[in-house]
């Protein structure tokens, strides 16, 4: 029979993002729920660039909605706290997905981008 739980564990312990939210990798948090992360991206790519993460290990937005709806929900409001402690009045959110959405670490997040005019279309 399979451990799911030793796989689980096992996994958290390879994903960023979980290592961030146990505190095992440093991040310069901005704001912090029951359930939720946010703190600032490594490779800035606006003045304002925050990640926003569930606490919850989750691959991707896809799987968070079908498993937690309550919690994709309280990801996107996090994600618009964040944007009005920065005083951000216009800003962008992203979530990237799967490779071809550009998503380099698979744990859900939000990016909240602010700080100057966005383009679009995205590249
Ligand atoms: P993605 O490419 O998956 O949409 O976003 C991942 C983001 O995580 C990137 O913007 C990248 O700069 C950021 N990132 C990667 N490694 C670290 C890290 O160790 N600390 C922080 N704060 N951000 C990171
Ligand atoms: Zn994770």
């Amino acid at each position: 029979m399979v451990d799911e739980g030793a796989h689980y564990a096992a996994w958290m312990d390879d994903c960023l993002f979980c290592r961030i939210v146990a505190g095992e990798v440093p991040a310069t948090a901005v704001l912090e729920t029951d359930r939720t992360l946010a703190f600032r991206d490594i490779a800035p790519v606006a003045p304002v660039h925050v990640v926003v993460v569930p606490k919850d290990h989750h691959r991707d937005i896809g799987a968070l909605v079908s498993a937690d709806p309550a919690l994709a929900a309280e990801l996107l409001a996090a994600a618009c706290d964040v944007a009005r402690a920065e005083g951000l009045v216009g800003y962008r959110l992203v979530t990237n997905t799967g490779a071809d959405g550009g998503q380099t670490v698979d744990h859900v997040h939000v990016h909240v981008l602010g700080g100057r005019p966005m383009t679009w279309p995205p590249g």
